[in-house]
């Protein structure tokens, strides 16, 4: 069970080749990081699942089903997509934002705002934020609108495409330990699609890395990524300084805090 890739070639009408014979399976409940630089098919790729994008070639099945036998409209109703860029309505407040695919569902519409509520406290913010529009939050609580969003019909799927590119990197650590700290919650199966090789390491179960074309460069855990790079392209893209970043901790007003090599703290241990 989960979601696989099977042989799915994309080339667009152009003849752009964005994805060649790619090929990968993510089990149900585990998150699987797709991370590549620009162009380099990320997108395509996560779109196939929802089928807002057809593969040339190839399938793509969930749960052992073809998705091109599913109903279009069903199929991306039942799924989470977070877009690249929030994709929230601006003249809707955030609570209807949240609430939009469960009242589609023809769940009531006091029924598909309390979820929002409990859902927007989930992703960390305060329910009372649900009456103002997105325009009023900041890009962080937008993102967090987003996946609340997402998450709001209990979606088996989570589709995530570089949700968290548009916000600083504190902000952006914060919400990737949150999204952590949810899938240890929920157990969605997620493909978050990404081009920092830290997040990638960092959310997912199992790593893609992808060149350009869709071709896979290394496939696997981001221990096995560190561990074994595959080539001169992996171990550019992971950092070839990666391996030399020995971890020590050090004593900071009574807590030890994790450094690495260039004495950057990485985290505190508990
Ligand atoms: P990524 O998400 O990794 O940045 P994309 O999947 O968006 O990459 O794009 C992969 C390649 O396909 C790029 O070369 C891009 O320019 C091209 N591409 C994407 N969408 C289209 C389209 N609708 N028509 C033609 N080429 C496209
Ligand atoms: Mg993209």
């Amino acid at each position: 069970m989960g979601i696989e890739f099977r042989g799915v070639s994309k080339t667009y009408p152009d003849g752009t080749v964005a994805v060649a014979e790619f090929s990968c399976t993510v089990p149900s409940h585990r998150t699987l990081a797709l991370v590549g630089t620009s162009g380099s098919g990320k997108t395509t790729l996560m779109r196939m699942v929802n089928r807002m994008i057809e593969p040339t070639h190839g399938e793509v099945l969930i749960d052992e089903r073809d998705v091109r036998e599913l109903d279009k409209v069903a199929l991306r109703r039942s799924i989470g997509y977070v877009p690249q860029a929030g994709g929230l309505l601006p003249h809707r407040r955030v609570l209807d934002n949240v609430a939009t695919v469960p009242l589609l569902n023809g769940v009531t519409k006091a029924a598909a705002r309390a979820t929002a509520g409990e859902l927007l406290e989930k992703v960390g913010l305060d329910p009372a934020l649900g009456k103002r529009y997105p325009g009023q939050l900041s890009g962080g609580q937008q993102q967090r609108v987003a996946v609340a969003r997402a998450l709001a019909a209990d979606p088996n799927v989570l589709l995530m495409d570089e949700p968290f590119g548009a916000v600083d990197p504190i902000v952006r650590r914060d919400l990737q330990d949150q999204l952590v700290a949810l899938q240890s919650e929920l157990g969605k199966t997620i493909v978050l699609v990404t081009h920092d090789i830290d997040e990638a390491f960092k959310l997912g179960d199992e790593v893609v890395i992808l060149k350009t074309g869709g071709i896979i460069a290394q496939v696997g855990t981001p221990q096995e990524i560190v561990a074994a790079p595959a080539d001169d392209f992996v171990r550019d893209f992971v950092g070839a300084d990666r391996a030399e970043r020995t971890l020590r901790t050090v004593d900071h007003g009574g807590r030890r805090v994790v450094v690495d090599g260039d004495d950057r703290p990485v985290g505190v241990l508990g």
